[in-house]
């Protein structure tokens, strides 16, 4: 083949492998310095830059601001010295919209070795690259409210912890826990309850300042990770408290789930660190105990760490296996206490649980109640005390000075959301012969915050059976207006917090004037609670009062 044909030849290939390139990918020359010397049609189209814009510009043009500096920085490197450069870029178009290219630089070098040009083959990976960030954000995202999860939680832990030694400052848990979620769950459905947690995923996001994490631990728990705090311990703690104040505020105000509104708070326990070389389990241990002491104080409390609540956890471990075993040893036993009328004539009585402890002694409800209640052992409990009130109405039935006397049950909440609830009263009263307008069921409130419709239908149907409900502890909860028109009660019962002052208070007199003239509208008895002193008795009587419990009249006993 001669010179010319040889050429011309090469000149085909070169024109063909050109034509190849172009077709497949995006393709840019530069000169030494950067310049753009020419780029192709894929170019222009992916960049919606023409020929004319990028050409003598550098590619700082399609910058995106995605990739650190030390990112070109190393890539100049690379092809300074002459070695060809792989990656992926993310770059931005003249439209502002991103894009991602799969990258080769290939650095020309004339006869003599010096550098002339930038040789630049691109493809275009956007779309795998999003497919990529989906399956990424997916991994570390919570499907149903959006924040990040478990997974994405470790990462930030570490970041926090690096941040707080470099920075020196404090840094923050959060751990919540919604106090009302498994009732509402339970008696509204799984499909509320998930619309309930998006709600309150963006309750939080209001709540937290920006740049720290919102987390979805799992179920109703959340974890909130607060960042570069003060250095100062106490400062520290005064801006966490705050933040968790707010979001207790927050959580604390009723929401509307289907029409109806539900209340669910939030409790929370709060662990701050500075320099920590915990591993972020135990941090998380520290933010968990802390609001394990919350809960334990009441609903809706925040509770900072401290190191005591360690011991105190162990001990209420340890009351937890106490409690196991008293229940299969048969050590709970009924006080009853006297509810008398204007004329101190016993009209029934109150039965009111008590623990007798093989070393203790006789333990009063308010060291273990809580505890049974949380840990579902509350079913096994009500069903003994419930059992007890019955056979005792049984035997008062066989003697005539006792056979008209009612008697009070309390019935926690959880009892009274178990389904077969209805089932086992009734099944309680035909065992025991019982006159069921001798049982009261006393509940409160806070059973009501769910789903009143729901307690309302279970109500009737015992009602409907003879039995009477009582609303204890009456003006400690919501009290709203709206439950007492609606709820097929025959009693309140005025908490002891209001009589207790009732003397001195005029604030407290007023508010069980107001109580008494409420009941007598809506035709309910009234019971006081605590009654200790005759002028009490008297001012309640005068008011129009018409049934009393308390220390004045009897305390509560084992016989009656
Ligand atoms: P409660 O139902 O409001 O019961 C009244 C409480 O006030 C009783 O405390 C009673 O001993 C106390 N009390 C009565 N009169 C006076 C008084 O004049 N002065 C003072 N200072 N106190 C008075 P107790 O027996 O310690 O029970 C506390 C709470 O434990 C009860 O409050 C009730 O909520 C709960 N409880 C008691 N027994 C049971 C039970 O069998 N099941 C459930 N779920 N809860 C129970
Ligand atoms: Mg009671
Ligand atoms: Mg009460």
């Amino acid at each position: 083949m001669d010179t010319q044909l040889q050429f011309s030849k090469i000149s085909q290939d070169l024109e063909n492998y050109k034509i190849a390139i172009d077709a497949h990918s995006i393709v840019a020359v530069t000169d030494a310095r950067g310049v753009i010397t020419h780029v192709n049609k894929k170019f222009c189209d992916i960049s919606k830059y023409s020929a004319k814009e990028l050409i003598g510009s550098t590619h700082q043009i399609i910058n995106s601001g995605c990739h650190p500096k030390h990112f070109f920085k190393q890539m100049w490197k690379t092809i300074a010295q002459g070695e060809i450069w792989q990656g992926e870029i993310c770059n931005r178009n003249k439209e502002g919209e991103l894009y991602w290219v799969d990258t080769t630089i290939v650095p020309l070098k004339d006869e003599q070795g010096v550098l002339r040009q930038y040789f630049s083959i691109r493809t275009d990976i956007s779309q795998l690259k999003n497919s990529e960030d989906h399956a990424r954000y997916m991994a570390l995202h919570d499907e149903l409210t959006g924040l990040p999860n478990r997974r994405y939680m470790q990462d930030r832990i570490r970041h926090v912890l690096a941040k707080s030694r470099e920075n020196d400052t404090h840094s923050a848990m959060i751990m919540l826990d919604l106090d009302n979620f498994k009732n509402i769950n339970d008696t509204l459905g799984h499909e509320q309850g998930d619309r309930l947690l998006r709600i309150v995923a963006l309750c939080l996001r209001s709540c937290v300042p920006q740049p720290n994490s919102i987390i979805r631990l799992g179920g109703d728990e959340f974890l909130v990770i607060l960042s570069d705090l003060n250095a100062d311990l106490e400062l520290a703690k005064q801006t966490v408290l705050k933040v968790a104040n707010k979001i207790t505020a927050t959580l604390n105000k009723p929401f509307y789930l289907n029409k109806q509104q539900i209340h669910t708070g939030a409790s929370s326990g709060i662990f701050v660190f500075k320099n920590s070389d915990l591993p972020e389990k135990e941090l998380l241990k520290y933010a968990d105990m802390a609001l394990y002491q919350a809960k334990g104080n009441g609903k809706n409390c925040v509770c900072v760490f401290d190191p005591a609540m360690e011991q105190r956890i162990l001990a209420k471990a340890a009351l937890m296996t106490d409690l196991r075993r008293a229940l299969q040893d048969d050590e709970f036993l009924l006080h009853y206490q006297k509810i008398v009328n204007a004329e101190e004539q016993t009209i029934g009585y109150e039965a009111l649980v008590r623990w007798l402890h093989p070393e203790k002694g006789l333990v009063m409800p308010s060291a273990f109640i809580n505890d049974v209640e949380k840990s579902g052992m509350i079913h096994e409990l009500g069903k003994k005390v419930l059992t007890m009130a019955c056979q005792q109405l049984y035997e008062w039935s066989k003697l005539p000075e006792y056979a008209q006397l009612s008697i009070s049950v309390n019935i926690s909440i959880e009892q009274f959301n178990k389904p077969d609830f209805d089932e086992l009263i009734i099944r309680l009263i035909n065992t025991f012969e019982v006159n069921p307008s001798l049982l009261r069921l006393e509940l409160t409130e806070s059973m009501f915050y769910a789903d009143m419709h729901g307690s309302i239908a279970k109500m009737n149907k015992l009602i409907q059976r003879g039995l009477k409900f009582s609303m204890d502890d009456f003006g400690t909860g919501y009290s709203s207006l709206n439950y007492l028109k609606i709820l097929p009660l025959s009693q309140l019962k005025i908490d002891r917090s209001f009589v207790e002052n009732i003397v001195e208070n005029k604030r407290d007199f007023a508010i069980v004037q107001t109580i008494l003239n409420l009941a007598l509208i809506l035709e309910l008895d009234v019971v006081a609670e605590g009654v200790e002193t005759e002028e009490q008795f008297q001012l309640l009587k005068d008011s129009g009062c018409t049934a009393f419990q308390g220390y004045y009249f009897g305390r509560p006993q084992l016989t009656v």
